[in-house]
């Protein structure tokens, strides 16, 4: 049944293999960034195939989906943790991204009581402002590591062009590197991992400027979609044809481009404005905003372009296509993040796997 998310395994895992080997020869490992496709096993265990050291994702039911169906991980909890899903975490994770003293020290009670060890990433924030330590606080954070005897630090990490869209730089990613040597000497010991940031960091990884000391990435977006939002490019040693969503055309015909009656708000309660075009050739298509960000969907056909949507109906301008729409057809459509997201993110679209 349409709507459908069809996921093309092989070119994941060729997108996947090509990052881990261009990482791989600057002495990076790849941990492999599932939670745009809502942790999808077949997914995670490509990456996991192609070379990927961990499985990583923000939601703890993504990690326990894919434990479910026999993904082996390691797997690292992408989203600094919750009070209420800490045992979880301990029970379903590896390593867990941290940023409070309160959370480490939650991790420390529940690891005692398990008898059992959980890794930690302490994020540093260097001007994305959204999780993460000031550097200020090292201090405060190595000294409750320090007191613990389960929770094990793996490493520092950070995130950029994620809230504040600060792009990664030598400057920002080398201060993230240096408060991780600050922790090293708190502890008194090497660090395992300078996790210096996501998908925006390859950048820096071609031009050769990322920080010597970085020695992980978190890649989710390059290898599910080949493409980079952050600096609005498509990347072009890698596959955006990854995925495609498609939906069944329910009606095509010919109707005035600007409404008629008086205008209020659409069901988003936005004002739209209009450009009178004459009269055009329109196909709605049985999704909507239940299922896609509009906003991210690229039409796979020639002179298609989407003009508008409520919560179930995609309306499309087909006056200029190529060939010819009819009702019952199937169109197809390329996705930015954003609109995978929604796409995998809601019940009412099938995901197909193809080989
Ligand atoms: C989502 C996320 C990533 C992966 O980001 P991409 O842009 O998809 O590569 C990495 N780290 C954290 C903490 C994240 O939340």
């Amino acid at each position: 049944m349409y709507p459908k998310l069809l996921i093309y395994l092989d070119r994941i895992r060729e997108n996947a293999g090509a990052v881990v080997s261009r990482c791989k020869a600057r002495g990076i490992s790849v941990a492999g960034v599932t939670k745009g496709i809502c942790g999808h096993p077949s997914v995670a265990q490509v990456m996991l195939e192609a070379g990927c050291k961990w499985v990583a994702d923000s939601r703890l039911k993504n990690i326990q989906l894919m434990r479910e169906a026999g993904v082996k991980g390691p797997f690292m909890l992408l989203r600094i943790p919750m009070a209420c899903e800490i045992d979880c975490a301990v029970d379903l994770a590896s390593a867990t991204l941290v940023s409070t003293v309160e959370a480490i020290e939650l991790l420390e009670r529940s690891c005692v009581a398990k008898r059992k060890s959980h890794g930690v990433i302490v994020m540093i924030d260097v001007g994305d402002l959204r999780e993460g330590i000031l550097p200020c606080e090292v201090e405060g954070i190595g000294k409750s590591l320090k007191g613990c005897r389960w929770v094990t630090p793996l490493g520092v990490g950070t995130n950029v062009g994620c809230y504040g869209g600060v792009l990664p730089s030598p400057d920002n990613i080398g201060e993230l590197v240096q408060v991780g040597h600050d922790l090293e000497g708190l502890l008194g010991y090497k660090l395992e991992f300078f996790s210096g940031g996501s998908t925006s960091s390859l950048r820096l990884l071609e031009k050769g400027e990322l920080p010597e000391d970085v020695n992980q990435l978190r890649i989710g977006e390059a290898i599910l979609l080949g493409r980079d939002v952050t600096h609005r490019q498509v990347i072009p040693y890698l596959r955006q044809d990854t995925m495609m969503f498609e939906a069944q055309v329910i009606e095509v015909r010919s109707k005035p481009s600007a409404p008629k009656g008086e205008l209020g708000a659409d069901a988003f309660g936005n004002a739209p404005k209009w450009v009178d075009r004459g009269v055009r050739k329109r196909a709605i298509i049985a999704a909507g905003r239940q299922d896609v960000r509009p906003e991210g969907l690229f039409p796979t056909g020639k002179g298609i372009s989407v003009i508008g949507a409520s919560s179930d109906h995609l309306l499309l301008d087909v006056e200029e296509a190529t060939f010819s729409v009819r009702w019952g057809d199937a169109l197809s459509f390329y996705m930015d993040y954003g609109c995978m997201l929604a796409a995998a993110t809601s019940q009412y679209v099938e995901k197909v796997i193809v080989q």
